[in-house]
């Protein structure tokens, strides 16, 4: 694949040690832009958008946020917990925005499953559709996602 500048310096940002310890590309031989291409594709395939998706785990880190690690329990089968801690992450797709640290874990009460993610994840999915390598300690497939938060 043929890379401007731009990407280039993308793919650079991904990589382990360079914003993060772990990176965002796992074991993911593949560009970024295949990632997300591929993962674009599932989301079609699954009739939602990544907007959508955002949108729903906003809502429950929005729910959780201020509750100082406390548990949650929401619509009967959502136990949810957020941990804001220090410290603050860019984003690798060259934004302005820099994201709060703050992870958000997500239980399902009725089949024991579990999604975590953080601010910068729920930001890499609404804007750039980065649900991040295979491999990666914060993937979240789009099927989990769509399967958990629903
Ligand atoms: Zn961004």
């Amino acid at each position: 694949m043929k890379q401007t500048t731009k990407e280039k310096r993308i793919e650079h940002r991904l990589q382990p040690g360079v914003l993060t310890l772990s990176g965002f590309m796992g074991t993911d031989k593949r560009y970024w832009q295949e990632i997300v291409a591929a993962d674009e594709a599932k989301l079609e395939e699954l009739g939602i958008t990544a907007e959508e998706i955002a949108d729903r785990m906003q809502y429950f880190t929005d729910q959780s946020w201020d509750l100082f690690d406390r548990e949650l329990e929401l619509e009967g089968k959502f136990s949810v917990e957020t941990e804001v801690v220090r410290g603050k992450l860019p984003c690798p797709f060259s934004h302005a925005g820099i994201y709060r640290k703050a992870f958000t874990i997500l239980t399902r009460i009725d089949t024991g499953e579990s999604l975590r993610w953080s601010s910068l994840n729920l930001h890499l999915i609404r804007d750039h559709h980065f649900f991040e390598g295979i491999g990666s300690p914060f993937r979240l497939n789009p099927e989990d996602l769509v399967r958990i938060l629903f």
